[in-house]
């Protein structure tokens, strides 16, 4: 389906073949929390080590608001690669991420070597549209380019596509790797070519966040499911009470007519019946809070919804029964604290529980999912929240569409 070149139409023996990987791992007190990303690209590595490629790993790690510095070095990521692919990962710890420590290391490197270069975020270029200085000196340490990076796949950065018009331009080849085809088929598959009925669940937060994804999958799924802070806008929309829920009433025009759309095109759209509410917000998000169950339309002008209810809950799980397809993107509550996760963690049951093919796209989701144990019962998890989005949104990922077609 992606007429895309990948790692296997590559021959790289021998070659210099620069990988950009999504490494943006958590840390905490510098040790990695959840080494998920750096398995997920193992495959491309291993492939590329495997036919005799000089391997150059690239990433970013964190937000690097405050310029370079130790705590956000991929020195951890280079430790658990060496493990993870039982050969030493050089790493280059140079702040400046190309220049002469990387120039060095790669000339020093044979058939089936792992360089891995600094946090590219440290030159401060990455982010910018003046990354061109970067990105030609990223496109000069390698002959080949390989995008890998799915969660950052929705960038237009110096090393997810600045870097690709340099390699071409020296006559080499940009392919994406394994997990980026991984991703692409699944999320793919479920939006254009889903085995129906096809159910689409969205949580969290903003309904601001989320409009074209609405909007696009009402077009594509079944039943849409809406659930957590955004769905009080759509309730406010219809005219309900929702006390001091969340809501965005600029946006109150917008779920009208998702709502009208909704109903034109003969598709279901599920908002709660009933919700978990409190007198306020939790402080902190995980401490103790008192909270009782009301219908939709009988939430207090005082009071505040925080998760599902549970016959919600029930009603989301029986949709996702029947369901062949199934995409969730957004928590139903507020799932950091345990009195509130109730109705994400009954929907990550549900999907557990399903035959449907189940797709996760990244984010708090995919965390809910990890921790709650369910990981191994989803067919897929995504690795990337923020390009998934873009992707359910139907639009094309700037580092999908950088690699050469086939
Ligand atoms: P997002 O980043 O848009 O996926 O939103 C995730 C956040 O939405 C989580 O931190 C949740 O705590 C929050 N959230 C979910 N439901 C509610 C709600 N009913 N009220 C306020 N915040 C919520």
């Amino acid at each position: 389906m992606l007429n895309k070149k990948s790692v296997d139409d590559l021959n790289v023996k021998g070659k210099r073949v620069l990988v950009r990987c999504d490494f943006n791992v958590p840390l905490k007190e510098g040790k990695i929390t959840d080494e998920t990303r750096i398995v997920a690209a193992l495959p491309t590595i291993q492939k590329l080590v495997g036919d005799g490629a000089k391997v150059i790993l690239c990433s970013h790690l964190g937000k690097v608001k405050n310029g370079p510095n130790e705590g956000e070095s991929l020195a951890p990521v280079a430790e658990r690669l060496t493990q993870k692919l039982g050969k030493e990962v050089v790493f280059v710890s140079d702040y400046n991420v190309t220049g002469q420590a990387a120039t060095k290391a790669v000339e020093a490197m044979k058939e089936g070597d792992v360089v891995l270069l600094q946090n590219t975020r440290f030159r401060g270029k990455e982010e910018t549209k003046n990354g061109e200085e970067f990105s030609k000196e990223l496109a000069d340490l390698a002959d080949d380019y390989v995008c890998d990076a799915f969660g950052s796949s929705h960038r237009a950065h110096a090393s997810v596509e600045g870097v690709t018009k340099f390699i071409t331009a020296k006559g080499g080849t940009n392919a994406v790797g394994y997990l980026m085809q991984k991703e692409i088929e699944f999320l793919g598959n479920a939006v254009e070519n889903p085995v129906r009925p096809f159910v689409a669940i969205l949580g969290g937060a903003k309904v601001a966040d989320k409009l074209n994804v609405i909007s696009n999958l009402l077009e594509k799924c079944d039943t849409l499911i809406i659930g957590g802070g955004m769905a009080f806008t759509f309730l406010k929309a219809q005219g309900k009470e929702i006390g001091n829920s969340l809501v965005d009433d600029t946006k109150l025009d917008y779920c009208k007519e998702m709502m009208d759309k909704a109903e034109k095109l003969g598709k279901k759209l599920l908002l709660p019946v009933d919700s978990t509410i409190a007198a306020a917000f939790p402080n902190p998000i995980d401490g103790p809070i008192d909270v009782q169950v009301v219908s939709a339309d009988a939430i207090p002008a005082d009071m505040q919804g925080l998760d599902i209810g549970e016959k919600t809950a029930e009603l989301y799980a029986d949709a996702v029964k029947t369901a062949r397809t199934v995409v969730w993107n957004g928590p139903m509550g507020v799932f950091e604290n345990p009195v509130l996760a109730k109705g994400t963690i009954a929907v990550a049951k549900a999907l557990a529980e399903t035959e449907a093919t189940t797709i996760i796209g990244g984010g708090d989701s995919a965390a809910a999912v990890n921790q709650l144990g369910f990981a191994d019962k989803m067919s897929h998890i995504s690795t990337g929240g923020g390009a998934s989005l873009e992707f359910l949104e139907g639009k094309e990922l700037p580092g999908v569409a950088a690699a050469d077609d086939k």
